[in-house]
């Protein structure tokens, strides 16, 4: 025999996705005798085998490893000779490592959508699933992964199931929540105080209401949808009016990849992410228009393809190609996730609601990405994506960080990881708070992590701050940017000092004043602010953040003083005369003007001056339209001096200049974006020849604008900086938790030594 023992060792996601099973079919096809088995770094290999069949073996698993599993690592040595009779899996002894078995939800695979048209017992069977794909995080109640502690549990197997489920060579073994027509959970329509729940029926009587332009309630995976018809004006605008949405883009989803494509523009790398098992919302640039109110004024499509069973069974026999897609929720709430608050909170919305009785526990949104410089960048994490932990590069082991207010999500260390809650909303309402409060319990069960140190921000005000400080345990409060910065250096591993820029809307800062404009030095541990934008000032505080017409005119009345001319403003036509009157007087009083240097006030003011968005109707719409109307191929910029704040009335002189010489507003939104990259290099230069600094971390949510962030990278890349910004987690306030248990984990390291 001249056959050798190999030891083999596989990292990166490689557990809780069918791995083991894999590898023991493919060994077993080899014929090699050895074992398999999962512990705390990865999967490990023991097999008999030739040289050469070793390397091909590799090769194969590479190559046909289950979609959702992603192999960062093989490595090989020859160990000393074993005898083994045949192979087997081995359980694994570790307890710990089970954490990482709690896969997040994984869209339908095309085994099982072929599965669907074919297998007697699964025939237009809605709920199909496999080892491969199907819903994990959001049903699971407790580790380990096993189906008596998941929402499956009161679902008795039938034999032919659980024959699959016990079959190690079948694709469903030990796939939790593997279901049939004969045993499995069951879909229902409610209608008009009916109850339907023949399934022929139920997809019919769906399809014909959704042709008819009406609206129905959907039951996800993660929670519930409004849906309608796409392509139908009347529709989509009886469900804005229905939900109280008035301008905010609607996700749509798409037949398939080709019909997508006649809507939308997509490159290779959108292709790939759109269609991967995520199946997140992607960004798209618009090809083709839908209905005119699915994203008023934007040029861009929310795109989602199908991802549960009953998307593509819809599909299949509805007259239109796409459907808007939209969080099943009242307002600012968090979404509906059971049947009996469907019918409480959504009935007057809809004309049906469609359910399953399979009960969700764990509340996911859609995830929402977007391609730039190549690289997948998220604005909403949840779905596809949570429970998966960031690894971190330093011990956070019971750190407990509450996030920012808005765009909330939680953190909580495990380890050396860092595990992030779902997309929890904006902190505003008792049932958001809930929400937070209720998967802070499940996610310190399900992770056993026993909170020992607390983190958040450094606002007096949020709901975060106070629940952090209602532990009684160590605290350590962040600042807003900070901790933005320290959510990139987190990701990349990077434990140095960096030039950190955040531009966002809002952070409340070290004096007191609201921020969003840093160029800082910092590391995990501290940062120093270096320079920021002048002060604005908030006519009217909150209020001024939904209205930027306000800060427009602040500017003009500072630039024009006594010669203002109000009427000569387009913008201000829209504007009732005595709010003028009001605005300009508490100016004058300096009653209720906040101060803000946030950068996404200064592009709400300029989307008002440019009288392309006077009222922001939902959160950054100035900004995004002012982004949306940019004229390609303007390489000017305006000329602005660092003094050493970076002053703003110049800029907006230059502005009013182009604008009394008719220059277009497509121009003057080139301009001023490229200004603003302008000033990224130069604060970035600033900083590198006093301190020699040159790696630079770009974060914060004006760093979703893609005109934005495509050119600073590209630009400081070309000035000779390395650039770093969020992959893993949001750009935007959904990335705060990381960066604060970060820090917080540093400085807990330093003062232990
Ligand atoms: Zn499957
Ligand atoms: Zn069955
Ligand atoms: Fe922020």
């Amino acid at each position: 025999m001249s056959s050798s023992t190999f030891f083999i060792e596989i990292k990166g996601r490689v557990q809780g996705v069918g791995f083991r099973p894999f590898i023991y079919r493919l060994a077993k096809e080899k014929g090699f005798g050895g074992w398999v088995m999962n512990d705390n770094t990865g999967v490990k290999i023991k097999i008999n085998a030739e040289h050469h069949d070793v390397m091909r073996f590799t090769d194969t698993i590479r190559n046909t490893a289950p979609e959702v599993a992603e192999i960062k690592s093989i490595d090989v040595v020859q160990t000393e000779a074993e005898a083994f009779f045949d192979f087997q899996i081995r359980k694994s002894k570790n307890h710990s490592q089970r954490i990482t078995e709690i896969s997040p939800d994984i869209a339908i695979c095309k085994d099982c959508l072929q599965d669907l048209k074919t297998q007697t017992h699964r025939i237009n069977y809605p709920l199909i699933n496999c080892t491969n794909c199907g819903p994990r995080f959001s049903i699971i109640k407790e580790i380990p992964y096993d189906r008596h502690q998941t929402t499956m549990h009161h679902f008795q197997m039938c034999n032919r199931c659980k024959e699959e489920y016990t079959n190690i060579l079948d694709r469903r073994f030990h796939a939790q929540p593997v279901a049939c027509n004969h045993c499995g959970p069951q879909y229902e329509l409610l209608a008009e105080g009916v109850k339907y729940s023949n399934f022929k029926n139920i997809l019919s009587k769906t399809v014909s209401y959704l042709n008819e332009g009406k609206i129905i309630a959907l039951k996800s995976t993660g929670g519930y949808h409004l849906v309608c018809d796409a392509l139908n004006i009347h529709a989509v605008e009886t469900l804005r009016q229905r939900k109280l949405r008035d301008a905010k883009p609607f996700a749509v989803m798409f037949r398939d990849i080709n019909t997508l494509e006649k809507y939308a523009h997509l490159n290779k790398n959108e292709k790939t992410l759109i269609q991967s098992w995520i199946k997140p919302i992607v960004l798209l640039k618009e090809r083709k228009m839908l209905a005119p109110s699915v994203s008023p004024g934007l040029n861009t499509i929310g795109a989602i393809l199908p991802y549960m069973p009953f998307h593509y069974l819809l599909f299949e026999k509805l007259n239109t190609p796409a459907l808007v897609l939209t969080s099943g929720n009242l307002s600012d709430e968090p979404i509906v996730i059971s049947e009996q608050e469907a019918e409480r909170k959504l009935g007057s919305i809809v004309d049906a609601i469609i359910s399953y009785n399979r009960e969700i526990h764990n509340r996911t949104d859609d995830s929402v990405s977007f391609i730039s410089n190549q690289k997948k960048r998220i604005i909403r994490r949840s779905r596809g994506y949570v429970p998966n932990p960031v690894s971190l590069n330093l011990n956070a082991e019971n750190i407990f960080a509450t996030g920012g207010e808005l765009k909330n999500t939680f953190c909580l260390g495990k380890d050396k990881s860092a595990i992030l809650s779902p997309y929890i909303g904006d902190m505003k309402n008792l049932e958001t708070s809930d929400f937070f409060e209720s998967t802070l319990r499940r996610f310190k069960k399900l992770f056993r992590v026993q909170p020992e140190l607390i983190t958040c921000d450094m606002h007096p005000d949020y709901y975060t701050t106070k629940f952090a400080e209602s532990f009684g345990l160590p605290l350590v409060k962040i600042q807003h940017h900070h901790a933005h910065i320290a959510s990139v250096l987190a990701e990349h591993h990077i434990d140095d000092k960096v030039i950190g820029i955040s531009f966002d809307g809002t952070g409340y800062g070290l004096d007191g004043k609201i921020w969003g404009s840093e160029f800082m030095v910092c590391d995990l541990n501290e940062s120093r602010r270096h320079f920021h934008f002048d002060y604005m000032k908030l006519p009217g505080g909150e209020k001024a953040i939904k209205e930027p017409w306000r800060i427009a005119l602040w500017f003009l009345n500072k630039l024009k003083g006594n010669s203002l001319d109000t009427e000569k403003y387009e913008f201000l036509r829209s504007v009732p005369n005595d709010h003028i009157e009001m605005v300009l007087q508490a100016i004058q009083k300096g009653i209720n003007v906040p101060e803000s240097c946030g950068a996404g006030r200064l592009f709400d003011a300029v989307s008002a001056l440019l009288n392309v968005c006077t009222i922001n109707r939902y959160e950054a719409e100035a900004p995004m339209r002012l982004e949306a109307m940019i004229q390609q191929g303007i390489a000017e910029w305006y000329p602005i001096l660092f003094e050493p704040t970076i002053p703003l009335d110049q800029l907006i002189a230059y502005i009013l200049e182009d604008m009394d010489n008719r220059i277009s507003p497509e121009i003057i939104s080139a301009k001023f974006h490229n200004t603003i990259i302008q000033l990224i290099l130069e604060g970035a230069k600033r900083i590198r020849s006093t301190t020699g600094i040159t790696r630079v971390a770009l974060s914060g949510g004006t760093f979703q604008n893609r005109y934005i962030l495509e050119h600073s990278e590209n630009l400081l890349e070309e000035n000779g900086f390395k650039v770093f910004t969020n992959l893993q987690v949001p750009l935007n306030d959904g990335g705060i938790s990381l960066g604060q248990l970060a820090i917080a984990a540093k400085r807990r390291i330093l003062l232990c030594v």
